[in-house]
């Protein structure tokens, strides 16, 4: 943890992530960590998730993995129509299938192939730089590889990570995602990452949602900045 950034309030902000964490854990249990997708399949299935939703972006892996038999260098040589019909249910197909080509070229280019494990035993920060220096790969693709492919010291930041972080007080209100990982990476120490980030999902989907936060049932009410304004609100 290295909260030298955070200022005078960084203690307070320490325990309230880290009650937060532990809250969630009693509330939805601890989800314990299984390697996820080959860290290749992870960066494509997120280029493609980029302004979609999981079930569109789901179809356009699926359907790019038949249309060349699961072979990334078949996709690095396709024509980019056949990519492009291939995803299109990922929508933006004209600008992801040339950042896909783009992205299997480096990794050619730079491991001779299709195999990331390597980054596995490099520290976070190379992982990420390395992983950030792709076409069309941010800060969020880069920490989505690391955390769910190795388990490493990343915190991703989706959009109920983000609702829930700015409602609860853990970042500033007008944070963006970017901000809002180093936040959290800042606070806690790595070995909560993966369970936080799921739960703090879970959290979102069913509890703390976007247009309408149940705060009545939330176990995070205590620690809330949007439930205690409300509160003064109430009560004028
Ligand atoms: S108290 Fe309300 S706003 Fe705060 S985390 Fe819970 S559901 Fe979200």
């Amino acid at each position: 943890m290295n909260g030298a950034t955070m200022g005078d309030d960084t203690p307070l902000r320490q325990a309230k992530a880290f009650a937060i964490h532990t809250t969630l854990v009693e509330h939805f249990g601890a989800p314990t960590f299984t390697p996820g997708d080959d860290p290749v399949d992870e960066l494509i299935a997120t280029i493609l998730s980029a302004n979609t939703n999981d079930a569109n972006s789901g179809r356009a892996f699926a359907q790019l993995q038949e249309a060349f038999g699961g072979d990334w260098e078949a996709v690095r040589t396709a024509p980019l129509d056949a990519i492009k019909a291939a995803i299109r249910p990922a929508g933006m197909y004209n600008q992801k299938a040339p950042a896909i080509v783009a992205t299997l070229e480096r990794l050619k280019a730079d491991w001779g192939g299709y195999d990331l494990r390597e980054l596995a035993q490099m520290p976070v920060a190379e992982a990420r730089a390395y992983l950030t220096s792709l076409p069309g790969v941010g800060f969020k693709t880069a920490s989505i590889v690391l955390l769910f492919c190795f388990n490493q010291a990343a915190f991703p930041v989706d959009t109920h990570i983000q609702r829930i972080s700015q409602r609860t007080g853990v970042s500033p209100r007008r944070a963006n995602p970017d901000k809002i990982m180093r936040i959290w990476e800042s606070l806690l120490p790595p070995t909560v990452f993966y369970p936080l980030h799921i739960n703090l999902i879970r959290h979102g989907r069913q509890i703390c949602q976007a247009q309408t936060p149940r705060c009545d049932l939330c176990p995070l009410q205590a620690l809330c900045d949007y439930a205690r304004r409300a509160g003064e609100w109430r009560n004028g």
